[in-house]
């Protein structure tokens, strides 16, 4: 059966439910594409809470390793997600339009089946890097193939045609 949990929004926040679990990462359809595979699970957890100011929230959590693929060297790149998002719930969307764009807090319309694959995916999404790199990327190393002069490439490619070339 697939592990599809509805929650009732505001129900949830104003009771303080909690929900956690694993999730498995291929579940997560919308990620860009800078995934170098999908395999693995994430922890979550989504709690019913309030905000700042007493309204009804709620608290998701995310926590794993995502296999991404280094945008420099296009090797595997283990970037160690963790994701921990009050979203104040809201009535109706015009509530969250009615907000400024660079408010602190983030806020979501709470309906009466919101699916916390949703959720979760929302908040992952923004979690991910846009173009993830290696700290210590090996293809910026001077010799590799974007670090070296094309100058150098040009001289490989003519030593092994020249008439002059040695074999060793
Ligand atoms: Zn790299």
């Amino acid at each position: 059966m697939p592990h599809q949990p509805v929650i009732d929004g505001f129900k949830f926040a104003e009771s303080g439910e909690a929900l956690r679990g694993v999730w498995p990462i291929a579940d997560f359809t919308r990620l860009p594409d800078v995934l170098h595979d999908a395999s693995g699970e994430l922890e979550y957890a989504v709690s019913g809470q309030r905000d700042a100011r007493g309204r009804a929230a709620l608290r998701v959590e995310l926590r794993g390793v995502l296999r991404l693929r280094c945008q420099r060297c296009l090797e595997l790149l283990e970037f160690p997600l963790a994701v921990d998002t009050l979203l104040t719930l809201a009535r109706r969307q015009s509530e969250v339009d009615a907000d400024p764009l660079d408010s602190d807090f983030e806020r979501v319309v709470g309906g009466k089946d919101m699916a916390v694959r949703d959720l979760l995916e929302e908040e992952l999404v923004l979690g991910v890097p846009v173009a993830p790199r290696h700290l210590r990327c090996t293809a910026g190393r001077p010799g590799s193939d974007e670090g070296g002069s094309p100058f150098e490439k040009l001289r490989g490619l003519l030593g092994d045609a020249s008439p002059d070339g040695r074999k060793h």
